[in-house]
């Protein structure tokens, strides 16, 4: 199976769904972009299509809508598809870009659940294609040396993790699909906690085994379908336990590690707005990166190398057993094992 490398020539990236994330971030970071452009675009709105058409330079030809989407499998323009919907869409759009023959970035999080995450892996390997999730902070410098502090026992062994990421949510009305659970999967944990489970796990570099968690709900008129509120305390093997939360009415976003010769940490710490970071040598004194445009310029690299991602579909996998053990505990009340 070729994995059309284009020598030398930038991957062609495709958009699926144009709101928010892919208006704010990735298309403005795809300006940004050596390995990879945007090349193409999938939206079910005329007017959207039209304003992208003008500002990205894309062609008629690379732009699609939901009906048509399959025929992205006939333009050799388009390389990868980077599936940028709501949850619920997650799954449908990755196993069908897969099928079109087509690498696949998916958001985060992931999908609905573990289960769905599985039959996504399966259809890529199926198809012989990469996937990869869009966890951006594998590639933001600050989050990087946390993952290398933490990891490598620069300041001795990790004592204690305290991580927390949220924030208000605004809305004034509750029919956004983010309040929906059909549609989200969840309220604040899978939008938010899912940063402070990867914080907790990257830190460490090992898989929590079991989870306890408790809920808050301050508007429950308001997230009657998704948690607003989840704090945590996630266990990894030999008994340490990181204590985690999020929050869709907290403005939280950090991440603190005590290790036996002092405390490292980052606040903010998964924004894409600045990250900033300290050790007990002080503060971190690390450039600031366009997270998107190195995500997505390393992912071109793996498409040509045909080399597996750093978040690959089983990174995305792992934070969901997380999440299923988060909402079971919820539910029972008791420490539910990660499975
Ligand atoms: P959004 O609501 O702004 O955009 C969703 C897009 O999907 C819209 O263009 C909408 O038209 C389209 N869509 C197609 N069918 C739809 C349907 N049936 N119902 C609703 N919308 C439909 O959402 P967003 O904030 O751009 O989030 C999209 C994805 O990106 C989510 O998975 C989210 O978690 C992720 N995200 C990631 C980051 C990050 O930092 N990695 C940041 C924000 C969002």
């Amino acid at each position: 199976m070729s994995f059309s490398p284009k020598d030398g020539k930038k991957l062609g990236i495709a958009l699926v769904g144009l709101g928010y994330y892919s208006y704010g971030q990735l298309g403005p970071a795809l300006l940004h972009t050596k390995n990879c452009y945007l090349a193409g675009i999938v939206t079910g709105h005329p007017a959207k299509a039209e304003a992208w058409k003008k500002q990205y330079n894309i062609p008629d030809k690379n732009i699609y809508n939901y009906e048509t989407f399959d025929k992205i499998k006939d333009n050799p323009d388009i390389d990868i598809i980077y599936v940028v919907l709501p949850v619920s869409m997650h799954k449908e759009y990755t196993i069908r870009a897969a099928q079109a023959g087509k690498h696949v970035i998916c958001e985060k999080p992931m999908a609905l659940n573990a289960k769905e995450c599985e039959e996504m892996i399966t259809a890529c390997k199926k198809a012989n294609r990469l996937l990869s999730i869009g966890y951006r902070l594998h590639f933001e410098p600050h989050n990087m040396e946390i993952m290398r502090l933490g990891q490598k026992q620069v300041y001795g062994k990790v004592t204690a993790i305290d991580t927390g990421n949220g924030f208000v949510y605004g809305g004034t009305d509750n029919s956004a699909w983010r309040l929906k659970k059909a549609m989200a999967g969840g309220g604040g944990l899978m939008d938010m906690g899912i940063y402070s489970i990867q914080g907790s796990r990257y830190t460490l570099g090992q898989e929590p085994v079991a989870v306890k968690a408790r809920q808050e709900k301050t508007r429950p008129e308001f997230f009657n379908e998704v948690d607003e509120t989840v704090y945590w305390e996630l266990e990894f093997p030999g008994g340490f336990v990181a204590t985690g939360k999020s929050s869709y009415n907290h403005n939280w976003g950090y991440l603190h590690v005590e290790a036996e010769k002092g405390k490292f940490g980052l606040e903010p710490a998964y924004g894409y707005g600045s990250v900033e970071g300290y050790t007990p040598a002080g503060p971190m004194h690390i450039p600031q990166v366009i997270h998107q445009a190195m995500q997505m310029d390393d992912f071109a690299e793996c498409v040509r190398q045909n080399k597996r991602s750093r978040v690959p579909g089983e990174e995305g996998l792992k934070d969901m057993k997380v999440v299923d053990a988060i909402y079971r505990s919820l539910d029972s009340g008791k420490k539910e094992k990660i499975v």
